[in-house]
């Protein structure tokens, strides 16, 4: 039998406002739905309850500038809601599951590789936590995540962007009509990584048919030829015709149906909106779907107001949009340092505006290139509203010799060339340790 992993934390203690749209209504209508439907009762699901995540699983994905402890207290619920999705991975891994869904708030696919706060209701990645738990603990070296929220899973693709071993695809409401603002084709990888990073950004107005479409024609065979060891799937629900966030059209059946054709080993609940009108069905009909039950009788109360943009329209568009995606030739800038370690450095500049707390953070990111592994990371950081500056240096999974050994020269020049208002974080995936530094507190390990 196949047995399927349910885990709800709808998180109490976490708040941006009672009228905020990402609230914990946001599941306990699920939850509800749920109970009344009978689907804990059936043989083949397992419920499961949260747990916390650690500082060290967090800091593996992600540097919380300046320091980790300035984040700590706020953190809670982001910590267990990424703590939730390490659990399912977990039983996920053992077999003691074939998939499982993460029903947990507060979401994570906006909080990037640097993270000096909260943006887009996101402070932590639930995700990429997990899928760098489940590397460093287990070993697994490809992994795939398709992020079907109706906003761009613009962290996720921060966090993974020079990563040759994590294929991000993300479909989405086009950036040009919705927050964050990007996701667009060009938008293929670093140099290291080259098209493991697929955008596919949708007109407002997609439903059911052209969302399944885009999946069977271009989303599926580009699984296919990565051939992941585990796909996860950010789950937004937010595409829902019904949301009041955005403009899309599918339907709960719709959702299943995804669901169904990705057959992922785990969903991890992004954004969804529509709390009573949409959330319960939606996430109903794609825990059916996981569980291998009929979910076609799943039925939101409403009805559309107006149809979905038909397919024959939009036929048209996809076909110019991959026939764009396919001609699009790297062109990356070669500047480095002064200070840097030999090799061929990549540079790329940054700017991410943090809605939530509204600053802006500056980032200057430069990569090595390298043809054995994906190569070291070294992104300077600072933020508007304050004089701190904070370093990641990150050392990969994989990472070559040289590769580890300019990781570790960088972190070391960091340390006797910093003034009082720098920090910085050492992430050596290669071997699961993480340093914080400060000129204040010196070195210490998380
Ligand atoms: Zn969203
Ligand atoms: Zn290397």
């Amino acid at each position: 039998m196949k047995r399927t992993g349910i885990l709800f934390f709808p998180a109490f203690d976490w708040s941006l406002g009672d009228s905020h749209p990402e609230r914990e209504e946001r599941l306990l209508y699920t939850q509800e739905q749920l109970f009344e439907e009978g689907i804990l009762d059936l043989p083949q699901i397992k419920q499961y309850s949260p747990r916390l995540a650690s500082l060290h699983e967090a800091l593996r994905a992600q540097a919380l500038f300046p320091t980790p402890e300035v984040h700590s207290g706020s953190l809670d619920a982001h910590l267990i809601a990424a703590g939730s999705a390490i659990l399912l991975g977990e039983a996920r891994v053992r077999g003691e599951i074939s998939n499982g869904f993460v029903m947990a708030r507060p979401p994570g696919h906006h909080s990037g590789a640097t993270s000096w706060g909260n943006r887009g209701f996101c402070s932590l990645n639930n995700e990429a936590i997990l899928v760098n738990h489940l590397r460093a603990r287990f070993g697994i070296k490809k992994i795939a995540i398709v992020d079907t929220d109706v906003h761009h899973g613009d962290g996720t693709q921060d966090i993974f962007y020079h990563d040759p071993n994590v294929l991000f695809i993300s479909l989405h409401q086009d950036g040009r009509t919705l927050f964050p603002g990007s996701g667009f084709v060009n938008e293929k990888g670093g140099p290291n990584a080259w098209d493991q990073t697929l955008n596919i950004p949708l007109p407002p107005g997609t439903g059911d048919e052209g969302y399944h479409y885009v999946l069977e024609n271009w989303v599926l065979p580009r699984l296919q030829s990565f051939a992941p060891d585990l796909i996860i799937n950010s789950a937004g629900q937010d595409n829902h015709f019904t949301d009041p966030l955005a403009s899309m059209k599918l339907t709960a059946n719709g959702y299943g149906r995804i669901t169904e054709l990705l057959q992922p080993d785990l969903a991890v609940l992004e954004g969804g909106y529509s709390i009573e009108g949409a959330l319960p069905y939606v996430n109903l009909a794609i825990l059916l779907a996981l569980a291998g039950e009929d979910y076609h009788h799943v039925r939101e109360p409403q009805k559309p107001d107006s149809p979905a943009l038909p397919l024959a329209a939009l036929k048209p568009y996809f076909e110019a949009l991959k026939n764009q995606h396919e001609t699009i030739k790297p062109r990356f800038t070669i500047q480095g340092k002064a200070f840097f370690p030999q090799g061929t450095w990549i540079y790329s500049p940054r700017s991410v505006y943090y809605d939530t707390d509204g600053f802006e953070e500056t980032r200057h990111d430069y990569i090595r290139e390298c043809s054995h592994c994906g190569g070291t990371v070294y992104i300077e950081s600072s933020r508007s509203t304050s004089p701190q500056k904070s370093v990641l240096v990150r050392i990969p999974f994989q990472a070559c010799s040289e590769c580890e050994q300019a990781g570790y020269d960088l972190w070391d020049h960091l340390q006797h060339h910093s003034d009082a208002s720098t920090s910085g974080l050492l992430q050596n995936q290669l071997h699961d340790k993480l340093d914080v530094w400060s000129r204040k507190e010196g070195l210490r390990k998380f």
